[in-house]
């Protein structure tokens, strides 16, 4: 690229961090510094036009782990591991309503919902068998019962007659948290470039060189928030996962209030702007899943329309607006991945399917890694 002096002297000279990725994390990552070393020339370089991972294309849940999931992750960690990693996610959305604010968030104390379709017998009285014991085990954490049981308020066709009910759960607006954060970054002096891939990264011991698809540069450290995408720069045990996700038509006198999740969180949907959102289906097809494609597939986009039509809104002729699919990062563990690379490079990712939750919590301890 042709850049001129004044881009160089600009935009490109005497960097103290350079962040990878304008995600949650990346974008958090950059306001700690900035808060940590107020003087700190601080640039984030993101790909996409805009963030174009999974900060900006999730379904806005403000959730820890369902009933479900809780149990399916005591099979894989222990009970402290699971803990702490819901601690973590409730801790990390505090920071995140305390940095943004709840009406710039448009955070919506909703409660969450866990249903369970009639095939779901098994894993429905296990969940329910195992509820009391949950809410002991998480009551440390929030002083109160997570979890209760209700009937079936919404009207849900094929599913068991009672939910789970958890009280703690909310709903967000993603567009406005990242573009609250996008301009807290900018307001705060920190620069960001878009359409900027960052291509190779080479450590001196006294600065990092960094090549982009438009230029080469050197920074004194540098900060990965790449997330699914981090095996580019040889970071073990993240795999990519794709998310997809339709959304309906406004659908009139729309009743249903809350964040829902089906067949152990694989199935999640919401109301939004009188719509619902409706996403997962990756456990149909795990390995094709496994990509940092952004499009959609015909049986996934089938088994939405599937339980869009047949259980959430049976009754109702409702015509979906629009698909899309963001990529996760996702590993054998559910924690995520804070460390040094090498004495100059550290990384943040691997924050799996609740990085609305722990992604504050990420970028924060990211930038106290220095
Ligand atoms: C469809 C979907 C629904 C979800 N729903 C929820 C939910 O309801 N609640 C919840 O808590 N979580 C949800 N998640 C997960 C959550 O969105 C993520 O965990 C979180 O956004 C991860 O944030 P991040 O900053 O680590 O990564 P990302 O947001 O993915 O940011 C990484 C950024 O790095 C950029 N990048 C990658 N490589 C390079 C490179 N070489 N050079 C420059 N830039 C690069 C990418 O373009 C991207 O913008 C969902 C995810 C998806 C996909």
């Amino acid at each position: 690229m042709n850049l001129s002096y004044w881009e160089y002297k600009t935009w490109l000279s005497n960097i103290d961090f350079t962040i990878i990725g304008s995600g949650i994390v990346g974008l958090t990552c950059a306001l700690r510094l900035k808060e940590r070393f107020q003087n700190a020339n601080i640039l984030v370089l993101e790909r996409g036009i805009l963030p174009n991972g999974a900060s900006t294309k999730n379904a806005g849940f403000a959730c820890f782990g369902s009933l479900s999931e809780i149990l399916s992750d005591l099979e894989s960690h222990t009970e402290d591991e699971v803990i702490q990693l819901i601690k973590k996610r409730y801790q990390g959305l505090q920071l995140l309503k305390k940095q943004l604010g709840n009406q710039t968030i448009n955070y919506s104390h909703t409660g969450g919902y866990e249903l369970f379709t009639k095939n779901d017998t098994a894993l429905y009285k296990k969940c329910l068998d195992k509820l009391k014991k949950i809410n002991t085990l998480l009551y440390p954490i929030f002083d109160d019962n997570v979890f209760q049981t209700s009937n079936n308020l919404f009207n849900f066709k094929s599913i068991q007659p009672q939910y789970i009910i958890n009280q703690f759960e909310g709903q967000i607006d993603t567009g406005k948290m990242m573009q609250a954060l996008l301009h807290k970054a900018q307001t705060s002096g920190i620069k960001i470039l878009n359409n900027c891939e960052v291509t190779e990264l080479h450590d001196t011991a006294t600065a990092v060189e960094i090549e982009t698809n438009h230029f080469a540069f050197s920074s004194n450290k540098v900060l990965i928030a790449t997330n699914g995408f981090a095996s580019q720069f040889d970071i073990k045990n993240v795999k990519p996962a794709r998310a997809q996700v339709l959304i309906t038509k406004p659908i009139r006198n729309l009743d249903i209030r809350g964040t829902f999740h089906l067949d152990q969180g694989y199935y999640y949907f919401r109301n939004i702007d009188q719509r619902i959102l409706l996403g997962g289906g990756r456990n149909l097809d795990f390995i094709g899943e496994e990509t940092t494609v952004l499009a959609q597939t015909e049986i996934i986009q089938q088994k939405l329309e599937e339980i869009l039509h047949n259980i959430i809104l049976p009754d109702i002729d409702v015509t979906i607006e629009h698909r899309w699919s963001g990529i996760m990062g996702v590993g054998n563990q559910k924690n995520s991945i804070i460390k040094p690379l090498s004495s100059n490079i550290f990384c943040g990712v691997r924050q799996g399917g609740m990085g609305i939750a722990i992604g504050s919590l990420v970028g924060k301890e990211l930038a106290d890694l220095l």
